[in-house]
């Protein structure tokens, strides 16, 4: 088994429910959830000018190999109703794959851990909190010790539930 951490999210449609309708999926194709983060309302990175996502992290426990899980993801997005129009544009649902145990994959399809991991306040912080302690492969680094020295001044907020 292989522990893998994924962040959902998504800026159109009713988001709370999109959220709940990916887990089920993910659930359903990918494996066990162990640890799931609050959600998050976070202002666009990238490309300003469009709503407010939800984010959260997710830890699960898979079988499954890197690429069977992008293709399952990117499943789970299509009938979630994901376009693919403009880079970092609006969608419904967004599903990365930031790691996968230690494994390091630079290839043009994928890239694992997630290239922008260490610059993205709304990555670090739901992974913060289900994963202060994993180390990045690469960086050597704790989340907790990328979130801290993490530039992005974008607000990511926690939503109280
Ligand atoms: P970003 O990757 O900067 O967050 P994005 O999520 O908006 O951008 P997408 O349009 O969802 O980008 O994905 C573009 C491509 O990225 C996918 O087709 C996939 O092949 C590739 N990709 C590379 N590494 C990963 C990864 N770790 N998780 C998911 N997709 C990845
Ligand atoms: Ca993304
Ligand atoms: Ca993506």
């Amino acid at each position: 088994m292989c522990k893998v951490y994924l962040l959902l999210g998504g800026n159109l449609g009713n988001r709370e429910n999109n959220i709940s309708l990916a887990l089920n999926y993910l659930e359903k194709e990918i494996g066990v959830i162990c640890k799931k983060s609050s959600i998050y309302e976070t202002k666009a990175w990238g490309l300003r000018h469009q709503p407010d996502f939800l984010n959260l992290a997710v830890e699960m426990k898979t079988d499954l190999k890197p690429l069977d899980i992008l293709k399952r993801t990117q499943e789970i997005e299509n009938l979630l109703g994901r376009r693919r129009e403009e880079k970092w544009g609006a969608r419904t649902m967004d599903i990365d794959i930031l790691f996968h145990d230690d494994i390091i994959i630079q290839t043009k399809e994928l890239t694992i851990p997630h290239h922008l991991i260490m610059d993205r306040m709304f990555v670090l912080k739901p992974l913060n909190e289900i994963a202060p302690n994993l180390i990045h492969p690469i960086l050597n680094q704790t989340i907790d010790q990328l979130l801290k020295s993490c530039l992005d001044t974008l607000l990511v907020k926690q939503r109280i539930t």
